[in-house]
C-alpha cells in the first residue's frame, strides 16, 4: 500500500492544509512540532514520525516524535554522520530502507524503543542549501516506500524548513543551527589586499517565497508556466542580443542557462511541487535548496559548476515569479559584498565608500573586477569554498585579504585579535606616509619613478596620499563602464579636465578606450566571440570605429589645453596600428587648431606592449613612440597562453621565471633610450618590482596600495649589485627564481613583504 499516493497530490495537499492549520494555532514551538509529527504520521500511515534538528556541534537532536518513546525527545542526539539519520544529513539525500536494522549504519538507541521498526524513510530538511534537520517516518513491518511517498515527504520537509525558521525568530530554537550562527573561517585567494569589517551584503540576494502553501494548484501551475515562459524568452532575448546588457554574465553561461531551462526533469520537479500544494515560489525554493545542498557536497568540479548554473536558474525563475527585477539597491554603510562572481561594471555600479570588502566564491585574481577593487582600494578575496551557502545577509564578517581569510560571524576573541591587526595596518600606513616625501631612490642612488594606476577621479586623491609622481595608466574605459549610455563629449572632457586638475602638474598618461574582453559597456552591442580577450577590443575596436575614437581624442585634446597631453594606445599588435591610431590623434589636434583652440602645450604618444608580436618589434616601435608601457596582465596571459580571467590558470605561471624575465629584459634592452614603464599589477608587488628594477626598468605604475610597500623595498635595495646577481641567475640552470629572489632579499635585508 502507498498511503499518501492514494491520490498523491490530493493526499499531500490535505496534509499541507493540516500543517497550515497547525502553523496558525496559538501554541509554543514544541507543541506545534509535536502536532506536526502527529499529522504527518497519521496521513502517511506511519508508525513513527520524528523531527531531528541540527545543533551547533553538528549533532542531530530528536526534537519531536510520534511513535518513539517520549523520553527520548531532547535526549537522543546523533553525532554528525552517526546512524541512518546522520547519513541522511551527510549525503543530503533521502534514504529509504525496507529493512533498516540490516544497514551497516543503523545505530540502535535503546531509549527510543525503536528496535521493532523495520522500515525507514528519512529526508533532509534544507534551508538555503544547508541541512537544518532530518524528517523521518518509520514502519513496524518491512515495506518499500514508493517514489511518490518520498517526494511527498521531501515536500513536507520544505514546508517544515520554513516553519522552523519562523519559529527560530521567537528565539525558541536558539540552540539549533537554523540560521548559521557558528563562527567560521574561510580561506581563499587574495585578489586585492587589505583589512575590513562589516556586514554581509549579498550581490544576488535570495528571493524568499512569502507564501509556501497554496489553495489553488491550477492557478499556481499557471503562474509557474508564466514564470518559465518569461525566463526562457528573457534568456532568448539576451542571447539574440535584443537586450544589450549581459552584466557580468558571459554568453557561454547564458547559453548554458538556456539549455538547462529546457531540462525536463527540472521542470517536472517544479510541477510536482505545485501539484502537491506548494506555491510556485515554494516549489522553486524546494528545488533550489536541493541544488545548493548537492553543490556543497559535490566533489566533482564539473558537477558543482552545473549545479551552480541550476541554482542561478532557480534564482532567476524566483525573480520572475516574485516580480523582483533584481534591481540594485543602495548598499548600506560598511557592507561586505558577497557574490559568486562579479563583473567590473557591476562592481563599479556600487560605487566607492560603502563597500568595505568583496568576497567571491569564484573569480580570478587578474580579472578586471579585481583591478577595479584595487583601484577602489577595497580588499577582495576570491575562491572561497561554498561561500554563498555559509553566509546570510547581515552576518558580521571580518576580512583579512592580506592572509586571504574571511572570518564569518567571528567571536569576541577573533574580533579582538583582528582589530589589533587593524591597528598594526594603520601603523604601517603611517610608516608609508612618512616615506611619502622622501626621494624614491635605491640605496645606491638610482631614481625609480613610482606612478599610479587610476581609472576613476577618486583614485587621483591617492596621488597626494602616496606621493606618486604621476599617473602611469589612466584607464579611460571605467567611465564608459559605469555610464548607462555613451558618455557625451562634455562628460568626457569634464572627467579628463578634472583628472589633470587633480594631478596638479604631474603627468597623467591617458590610455584610450580598452573596451571588449571582460570590460563591457551595457549600451554597446556585443558580439559573441570565442576568445574575447584576443578579440575585437582595445585599439582594434578604436580603429574600426574612428568616430568613437575621435570623440574621445577630441575630449582629451580639449581637457589638456595649455598643458601636457600624454596618450597611450592599448593592445597594439603591429607598428602600423600605432601609426593609424596616431593619425586619428593628429587629425584631432589639427581640428582643434583649425577651430582656433589653443591645444595642448605638448603632446606625447605612447604604446602599450601587451601583444607578444609588438614585444618582438620593440626596437622598431621605439623609433616612433615617445614612450612604451608594458601591460604585464595581458602580455603574460598571451605569453603563457593562460587566460587571466580563468581562475584555474590565471596564476599558474610565474612572471618570476626565466622565460618571462628574459622576455621582459629583451623589451627593455630593445627599447634603447625610449622610456619604458611597467603598468600591470605585478609592478605593485615588492618582490616582482625588485625584479623589474633588476632588469633595468625605472618607471613602475601600480595601484595605490602598492606604492608604500614598493617604495620601502627599493629604499632598502642596492640596485646595481642586485642587477648583477639577477643577470647571473638568469643564466644559471634549474633554479627557482622566485625563491632565489626571496633569498636574496632576505640575505640583503631588502624589505619585500
Ligand atoms: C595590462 O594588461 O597589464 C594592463 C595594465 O591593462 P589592463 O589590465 O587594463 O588590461
Ligand atoms: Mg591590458
Amino acid at each position: 500500500m502507498s498511503p499518501v499516493s492514494s491520490g498523491t497530490a490530493g493526499g499531500s495537499r490535505v496534509l499541507l492544509r493540516r500543517l497550515r492549520d497547525v502553523m496558525v494555532q496559538d501554541a509554543d514551538t514544541q507543541t506545534r512540532l509535536d502536532r506536526i509529527v502527529a499529522q504527518i504520521g497519521t496521513t502517511m500511515v506511519a508508525d513513527v514520525c520524528s523531527i531531528y534538528l541540527r545543533r551547533a556541534d553538528g549533532s542531530l537532536e530528536l526534537f519531536a516524535t510520534e511513535g518513539l518513546s517520549r523520553d527520548a525527545v531532547h535526549r537522543t542526539r546523533m553525532k554528525a554522520g552517526e546512524g541512518l539519520v546522520g547519513l541522511v544529513a551527510e549525503g543530503v539525500e533521502p534514504i529509504s530502507l525496507a529493512d533498516a536494522p540490516k544497514h551497516r549504519r543503523f545505530s540502535y538507541r535503546p531509549e527510543t524503543g525503536e528496535d521493532p521498526f523495520q522500515s525507514f524513510l528519512g529526508v533532509p530538511v534544507l534551508r538555503s542549501g544547508r541541512v537544518v534537520g532530518v524528517l523521518v517516518v518509520q514502519n513496524r513491518y518491512a515495506r518499500t516506500y514508493e517514489d511518490d511517498e518520498i517526494e511527498a515527504l521531501q515536500l513536507i520537509a520544505t514546508v517544515l524548513a520554513e516553519i522552523v525558521s519562523v519559529e527560530d525568530l521567537t528565539g525558541a530554537l536558539s540552540e539549533f543551527q537554523i540560521k548559521p550562527t557558528a563562527p567560521e573561517t574561510l580561506k581563499g585567494r587574495t585578489y586585492a589586499p587589505g583589512l575590513a569589517s562589516g556586514q554581509a551584503l549579498l550581490h544576488d540576494p535570495d528571493v524568499e517565497p512569502t507564501r509556501y502553501l497554496s489553495d489553488d494548484p491550477i492557478a499556481e501551475e499557471t503562474r509557474l508556466n508564466e514564470g518559465l515562459e518569461k525566463l526562457r524568452s528573457g534568456l532568448e532575448a539576451l542571447l539574440a542580443g535584443d537586450v544589450q546588457t549581459l552584466g557580468g554574465t558571459s554568453y557561454e553561461v547564458l547559453e548554458t542557462f538556456h539549455l538547462l531551462s529546457q531540462d525536463r526533469s527540472w521542470e517536472r520537479r517544479l510541477r510536482d511541487g505545485v501539484k502537491n500544494g506548494l506555491t510556485a515560489e515554494a516549489s522553486v525554493e524546494q528545488v533550489r535548496s536541493e541544488h545548493r545542498a548537492r553543490m556543497t557536497s559535490a566533489k566533482d568540479g564539473y558537477l558543482r559548476d552545473r549545479l551552480a548554473d541550476l541554482e542561478e536558474l532557480d534564482n532567476r525563475l524566483l525573480r520572475y515569479l516574485s516580480g523582483d527585477a533584481g534591481e540594485r539597491k543602495d548598499a548600506p554603510e560598511d557592507s561586505i559584498l558577497v557574490a559568486r562572481d562579479i563583473g567590473p561594471a557591476e562592481l563599479l555600479e556600487y560605487g566607492r565608500g560603502r563597500i568595505k570588502a568583496i568576497l567571491l566564491e569564484d573569480g580570478s585574481p587578474s580579472s578586471h573586477a579585481a583591478i577595479v577593487a584595487k583601484a577602489m582600494g577595497v580588499p577582495m578575496i576570491g575562491q572561497l569554498p561554498n561561500l554563498l551557502s555559509r553566509v546570510e545577509a547581515g552576518d558580521t564578517i571580518i576580512v583579512d585579504a592580506n592572509e586571504a581569510q574571511a572570518y564569518l560571524r567571528p567571536d569576541r576573541m577573533v574580533s579582538a585579535a583582528l582589530h589589533s591587526r587593524f591597528e598594526a595596518q594603520s601603523a604601517e600606513q603611517q610608516l608609508f606616509a612618512a616615506t611619502r616625501d622622501l626621494p624614491s631612490q635605491t640605496l645606491d642612488g638610482q631614481t625609480i619613478h613610482l606612478l599610479l594606476n587610476a581609472g576613476l577621479t577618486i583614485d587621483l586623491e591617492q596621488l597626494a596620499t602616496t606621493g606618486a609622481s604621476g599617473v602611469g595608466l589612466y584607464r579611460t574605459e571605467f567611465q564608459f563602464m559605469i555610464a548607462d549610455s555613451l558618455p557625451r563629449l562634455d562628460a568626457q572632457t569634464a572627467l579628463y579636465t578634472e583628472a589633470l586638475d587633480l594631478a596638479d602638474g604631474r603627468p597623467v598618461t591617458f590610455r584610450t578606450l580598452d573596451l571588449g574582453g571582460d570590460k563591457v559597456a551595457a549600451y554597446m552591442p556585443t558580439e559573441r566571440e570565442e576568445n574575447p580577450a584576443m578579440g575585437w577590443r582595445a585599439v582594434r575596436m578604436g580603429l574600426d570605429r574612428p568616430g568613437l575614437s575621435r570623440y574621445q581624442l577630441r575630449a582629451l585634446v580639449r581637457a589638456a589645453e595649455g598643458r601636457l597631453l600624454r596618450v597611450m594606445f592599448p593592445l597594439v599588435a603591429e607598428v602600423d596600428e600605432f601609426h593609424r591610431a596616431k593619425d586619428l590623434l593628429d587629425k584631432e589636434l589639427a581640428w582643434a587648431r583649425a577651430n582656433g583652440r589653443a591645444g595642448p602645450s605638448k603632446v606625447q604618444t605612447g604604446v602599450m606592449i601587451e601583444a607578444p608580436s609588438l614585444a618582438w618589434d620593440t626596437a622598431h616601435i621605439a623609433q616612433y613612440a615617445d614612450f612604451l608601457s608594458i601591460g604585464t596582465n595581458d602580455l603574460m596571459q598571451f605569453f603563457f597562453a593562460a587566460d587571466r580571467g580563468t581562475a584555474k590558470v590565471a596564476d599558474r605561471y610565474d612572471i618570476l621565471s626565466r622565460p618571462a624575465l628574459t622576455f621582459l629584459k629583451h623589451i627593455r634592452d630593445a627599447a634603447g633610450d625610449t622610456p619604458v614603464s611597467i603598468c600591470g599589477e605585478h609592478a605593485g608587488r615588492p618582490l616582482e618590482a625588485m625584479a623589474m628594477i633588476g632588469l633595468g626598468f625605472r618607471r613602475l605604475s601600480m595601484p595605490a596600495g602598492g606604492i608604500g610597500p614598493v617604495k620601502r623595498m627599493l629604499m632598502s635595495l642596492n640596485g646595481e649589485e642586485f642587477a648583477r646577481t639577477l643577470a647571473c641567475l638568469l643564466h644559471e640552470g634549474d633554479v627557482n627564481l622566485r625563491n632565489a629572489l626571496k633569498n636574496y632579499a632576505k640575505a640583503h635585508k631588502v624589505i619585500v613583504n
